[in-house]
């Protein structure tokens, strides 16, 4: 598998971390309700199919993104830079 990193440009995957689910939900850090938290840490959909991912270019530039990634074929249909610095990214990208 081969993702597009919007700095360095195509790479292979094993250059970049998986670093969770993209959709999931943090909760408030002032929450104390546990169930909540738990769910958050703990409890993953493992879907067939599109899913949102979090990854970062650990070999390259450290940049976190979002990949949308097939997860039986492996096809990426989009990766959206992550970050304080993501939106001058998406800019230069235009
Ligand atoms: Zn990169």
């Amino acid at each position: 598998m081969r993702i597009n990193c919007p700095i360095c440009g195509e790479r292979d995957h094993r250059e970049f971390t998986y670093k969770g689910d993209a959709t999931a939900i943090r909760p408030a850090i002032d929450s104390d309700d546990m169930d909540t938290h738990k769910a958050y840490i703990y409890r993953r959909k493992n879907s067939a199919g599109t899913h949102r991912e979090l990854w970062n270019h650990t070999a390259g530039c450290r940049t976190h993104m979002i990949v949308t990634r097939d997860t039986i074929t492996h096809h990426i249909t989009s990766v959206e830079p992550v970050g304080p610095f993501a939106d001058q990214l998406k800019e230069g990208a235009k």
